[in-house]
């Protein structure tokens, strides 16, 4: 074979195989749009997916009643369209275990199970797969609280300062990869609260994921009670239990930040898409 056939030959072979590869690549994409106009991106219910109960407590210090209106308010707003079934309770007397059960998720806002027999119940709920969201006093605990399953379960230790006013505070995403605070800034400032420390922190327990923080720029923080230092997380859910803690929850401007609603939404929905029964969300 002379050169000129020999690069003639070699020009048609690279000819054939590019125009093979450009007939593979047009048939993949004429799949592709085969499979977006079957499929839509959108599945809707067709009725409620899933049941939360909202506990609240009336006799609640009345900056907490106030950010339980709302949030009651906020939860139900997500509930249209009966995307959900939402029922209300000032406490979890009257539940029995089988009733409570029926519930994906039970959203405690400024409320603790007090007696006995709720306690117990409590306990045994989350124990079997239950699922719980808290605010703010729903974790509060102290010397007198005496009950160490609580401590266990929340992943911190008693109540040990806050700042007071309520006021602004600049938080920081500890970990953007989790489906709570993927689509959230690094950095946004939350609107007025009561925040809480805890001792021990929630941070040196291997079994709690942090996942929003307030930073150490807002130190000195407060103006009656001022916090000065300390490792200051606010949002976190312990990996043992199918729960979240927000620290969040005092008084009627909660409900005014965007990020904010969002992260309490993307909270609620992953604390319900973790369901040991399903993700409803799928149906
Ligand atoms: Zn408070």
């Amino acid at each position: 074979m002379t050169n000129s056939l020999r690069l003639r030959f070699m020009m048609k072979m690279r000819l054939d195989f590019f125009s093979h590869v450009l007939l593979m690549l047009m048939g993949l994409a004429l799949c592709e749009s085969c499979v977006s106009q079957q499929e839509y991106a959108a599945n809707y219910a067709r009725g409620p997916r899933f049941k939360a109960l909202v506990v609240y407590d009336r006799h609640a210090e009345p900056a907490h009643v106030e950010f339980d209106k709302q949030a009651i308010d906020f939860f139900r707003k997500l509930t249209y369209g009966e995307g959900f079934k939402m029922d209300v309770a000032t406490s979890l007397s009257g539940f029995s275990f089988e009733s409570l059960r029926e519930y994906s998720v039970i959203v405690m806002l400024n409320a603790v199970p007090s007696s006995k027999e709720e306690r117990a119940l409590f306990r045994r709920y989350m124990e079997n797969g239950g699922g719980w969201i808290g605010f703010h006093a729903s974790a509060y605990n102290d010397k007198n609280t005496k009950w160490p399953w609580f401590n266990e379960f929340l992943g911190c230790g008693t109540f040990y300062c806050n700042n007071w006013p309520p006021q602004c505070a600049l938080a920081v995403c500890d970990n953007r990869k989790h489906a709570v605070t993927r689509n959230l800034p690094k950095h946004f400032v939350l609107p007025p609260s009561e925040f809480y420390q805890w001792s021990p922190s929630p941070r040196h327990n291997k079994h709690v994921k942090v996942l929003l923080s307030l930073s150490s720029k807002n130190y000195p923080f407060g103006i009656k009670d001022v916090v000065k230092f300390g490792d200051f997380p606010i949002v976190w859910t312990n990996k043992d239990y199918r729960m979240i803690y927000l620290n969040m929850g005092h008084g009627d401007e909660e409900f005014i930040d965007a990020n904010q609603n969002l992260l309490i939404t993307n909270a609620f929905r992953w604390i319900v898409s973790c369901d040991p029964k399903g993700n409803p969300f799928l149906k």
